[in-house]
């Protein structure tokens, strides 16, 4: 391989996922338009026209304006790469610092600051713009930027230790360095599934105990029926920034929570609740959540040995447009670059998660009444402005979870 080629290659495969990303965009808006005059057969009586127009427009809105931030984010990949950004940012702390790890870890900070503060725009956009017009948006500019403050602290008290050490082992360990910087990972990230329910979600919000005695009896008894032990149940305030709804699951081991969305809670029924919580013990009973991490920790092994190898040749740097190699420079390329090597990847990812979805579909049919589960759902769509009409291709490639049709039908025959 040469450094030109590499180029090549690299400029390639980013102008055909930008391209693929664009037409599968355009796929979605135009199957979505020519759906819109209707309300599918399957959902007459349960969604009127104007909840279907609305999700119809919501999410063109959101998809014509994710191609926007697509061509942004291919424009600055390639200036921070083929433009020489990254190799600028290097040479910016060439004489500030003298060991090779500190230098590094300025350069990396300073494109990762660089790049969220050019991504802000969009997401100042998405959310007091979009998200606004259609009513979905309750934060405050000054909660907007407090929530940033915060993550960017966070991001350095967690991050920064974290970066240093990896760094340190990739400069110190020789040839295996790949196999010690996993195993810190797969630690950091264990750690951080301990820390996530008790110390950091609360910085962003507040958790309170389910105060209704008559649904926690209910959600008790379902919970003992389906073999399951959480340390608690709570009520998280999501109205503080949106008014979509969620119900989800933290931690793992004796210290699960369950939280539920007030924005949820508020809509549905004492029953509705218990199919969604039959659906989220399903994730558990099949061991989604398990396999997730595995695959994770799996993924991480590969991709750390795949670096490990690329970082011994000059083409990845050069290629990149890194003019002086060095091991934070390599990482810092190789996370800023493998997606777009790795977009493919997407419609199996996607098939997995909508397989499991399936599955805790079915779980919650045993455990709880379909027909509960089935009207939560479409409360859920109809609230969030979910579209019941996405483009096939598009959601094999994207949706995490099964198109609404297709989901609603398969409930209907458990
Ligand atoms: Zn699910």
């Amino acid at each position: 391989m040469t450094s030109s080629l590499f180029s090549v290659l690299f400029a390639g495969a980013l102008l055909l996922t930008t391209l693929a990303k664009l037409w599968l965009a355009r796929r979605q808006i135009a199957h979505i338009a020519a759906h819109r005059s209707a309300v599918p057969q399957a959902f007459h009586g349960q969604i009127d026209l104007a909840a279907h127009q609305k999700a119809a427009d919501y999410t063109s809105t959101k998809t014509r304006f994710s191609m926007l931030s697509s061509l942004f984010d291919a424009a600055l990949l390639l200036a921070f790469t083929l433009g020489g950004g990254i190799q600028w940012a290097a040479d910016l702390w060439q004489h500030a610092y003298t060991s090779p790890v500190a230098q590094g870890m300025a350069a990396i900070v300073l494109v990762m600051v660089l790049s969220s503060l050019l991504e802000m725009p969009f997401d100042l956009y998405r959310t007091f713009v979009i998200e606004a017009r259609y009513g979905f948006n309750k934060m405050t500019l000054g909660l907007y930027l407090i929530d940033a403050l915060k993550s960017m602290l966070l991001g350095a008290v967690i991050g920064l230790p974290l970066l240093f050490g990896v760094l340190l082992l990739m400069e110190r360990m020789g040839e295996n360095w790949w196999l010690y910087v996993w195993g810190v990972w797969v630690m950091f990230s264990l750690l951080l599934l301990f820390l996530y329910p008790t110390f950091i979600a609360p910085l962003f919000n507040k958790f309170l105990p389910l105060q209704d005695a008559s649904l926690k009896a209910r959600i008790e008894t379902l919970l003992q029926k389906c073999g399951f032990t959480a340390q608690g149940l709570f009520v998280m305030d999501g109205s503080k920034r949106s008014a979509h709804g969620n119900a989800y699951f933290t931690g793992f081991g004796k210290s699960k929570r369950i939280v539920f969305f007030d924005t949820l809670l508020a809509r549905l029924t004492p029953s509705e609740i218990e199919a969604v919580l039959a659906h989220e013990l399903g994730h558990f009973k099949r061991r989604h959540v398990l396999k997730r991490i595995a695959t994770t920790f799996a993924m991480s092994l590969a991709l750390l040995w795949l670096l490990a190898q690329l970082m011994k040749s000059g083409w990845f740097f050069h290629g990149l447009g890194v003019t002086t190699p060095s091991t934070a420079l390599a990482l810092l390329l190789f996370f800023m670059v493998m997606p777009i090597f790795s977009f493919l990847l997407h419609p199996l990812t996607s098939a997995f998660s909508r397989k499991h979805e399936f599955e805790a579909d079915a779980y919650a049919a045993q455990q709880t009444d379909a027909g509960d589960l089935s009207s939560a759902l479409v409360k859920m769509y109809q609230d969030n402005a979910a579209t019941l009409t996405p483009d096939p291709l598009y959601s094999m490639f994207y949706a995490s979870h099964p198109p609404a049709l297709i989901r609603i039908g398969r409930l209907q025959t458990l």
